[in-house]
């Protein structure tokens, strides 16, 4: 007989009461409800817990990932974009160093119940593809150890047209020969946007790989590259999978035009990734009247049927000097800066980042994905809160982490 890890005495998010039994084999869920339990079933007791579909970290920089560790507290004094990217230049990535780093910060995201991570990473002279490397590397010993799924993005250098983007176009093919996972870039930077837009969805429909942009990063309005995606993507039909991230310029048109993109976004299947985190923490510096959030608009995007997903962007570097790795940081941050729901903010960071990711969905039901994370709490909106070490985190029907805490008072 197969052999099955029972999950007993959890709760669904809406509060019902489940045991789950996972085949071991298949690493599906095989039954939810009641369970009777076999003699070689491996139990594990969740005294209550919450059981959430795993959350997804759909947007890391896993090769910059606590620099600043390491690094004075004002390495980037200024606290914007343009200081983190100076910021960078100063500083000595080695393959070493990057693959330390990135394996720390994705073990405190199993931790966490992060289980399958999307990352850029730069590639651009000094580092060329030796970053891009290190992280082949850690992705290969996740796969052989199961800890975690990690794909990887080529976050191209900003010129890529003409002269001057001569190396950064050999690059491209470079990652793409060294079977880099998602095309990445910037195309908004370049001396010609909608050129690099061209380049970068070229290689992705000649590669068939999935596009994933950093569309735009910027609260200047005219600044408006998603746009121009928009067109590209309705006109070439592309079916690879294509993501736009930040969108900061779409937080600031008028609703009118959000609207419209909405719609078209909509229906050109193009997946948005909002970025609190860092976008709350780059942007707006120096703005004292109202300054704004800098964050996509989430809830309208939603409403018209846009597959929105959610990511914590930078964590403990020149970009971003806070964060915890930890997708509950993200949900609650959704429901501050975006105004979503607990259920919609947890829904964002998982199942939705999921959706982007061409993933199956996790919906508790029988013959779907066992990715879950069990934590203590109430409900969703108290796991949300207070964010307890307390959990229990299960990657392809297998428990890969357990953590426990305990605390006392002497009075
Ligand atoms: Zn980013």
């Amino acid at each position: 007989m197969a052999q099955r890890t029972v999950l007993s005495g959890g709760r669904l998010p809406s509060g019902k009461r489940v045991d789950i039994a996972i085949d071991d084999e298949s690493e599906c869920i095989v039954q939810v409800g009641t369970v009777s339990l076999q003699p070689s079933d491996k139990v594990e007791d969740l005294q209550n817990m919450v059981i959430l579909p795993a959350p997804v970290e759909i947007h890391a920089h896993l090769d910059k990932v606590l620099l600043n560790r390491s690094l004075p507290y004002d390495v980037n004094p200024k606290g914007d974009l343009d200081g983190a990217i100076s910021a960078m230049q100063s500083i000595d990535l080695t393959p070493k160093d990057v693959f330390s780093r990135a394996k720390q910060a994705v073990l405190e995201m199993v931790k966490n119940g992060t289980t399958t991570v999307r990352s850029h990473v730069d590639v651009r002279d000094p580092v060329g593809t030796s970053s891009l490397l290190a992280l082949t590397e850690l992705s290969a010993w996740l796969a052989e150890t199961k800890l975690a799924t990690l794909q990887i993005s080529c976050l191209m250098g900003r010129q890529l047209t003409g002269r001057l983007g001569v190396r950064n176009r050999a690059l491209l093919k470079e990652s793409i020969e060294l079977g880099v996972d998602v095309i990445g870039g910037c195309p908004y930077l370049d001396d010609n946007p909608r050129e690099a837009l061209n380049i970068l969805l070229d290689a992705a429909m000649e590669s068939g790989l999935p596009v994933d942009l950093h569309t735009d990063e910027t609260l200047d309005k005219d600044v408006f590259t998603l746009r121009h995606l928009v067109d590209e993507v309705e006109k070439r039909g592309v079916e690879t999978g294509v993501t736009a991230s930040h969108c900061v310029s779409l937080s600031m048109q008028p609703e009118r035009t959000q609207l419209e993109i909405a719609k078209r976004l909509a229906e050109a299947r193009v997946s948005i990734v909002v970025l609190p985190q860092t976008n709350l923490y780059l942007q707006a510096r120096g703005v004292n009247q109202a300054p704004p959030r800098g964050v996509a608009p989430a809830k309208l995007l939603q409403e018209a049927g846009v597959n929105v997903a959610a990511g914590a962007d930078n964590v403990q570097d020149p970009f971003c000097s806070v964060g915890r790795l930890d997708a509950l940081e993200t949900a609650s941050l959704l429901i501050l800066a975006a105004h979503l729901g607990p259920d919609v903010a947890w829904e964002t960071c998982s199942n939705s980042s999921r959706k982007a990711l061409g993933m199956e969905e996790i919906s508790f039901a029988v013959g779907g994905p066992a990715d879950l994370l069990a934590i203590s709490g109430e409900d969703l909106r108290s796991a949300i809160t207070q964010a307890t070490p307390d959990r229990l985190v299960i990657h392809k029907g297998r428990v890969i982490s357990r953590t426990k805490v305990s605390s006392s008072f002497s009075t």
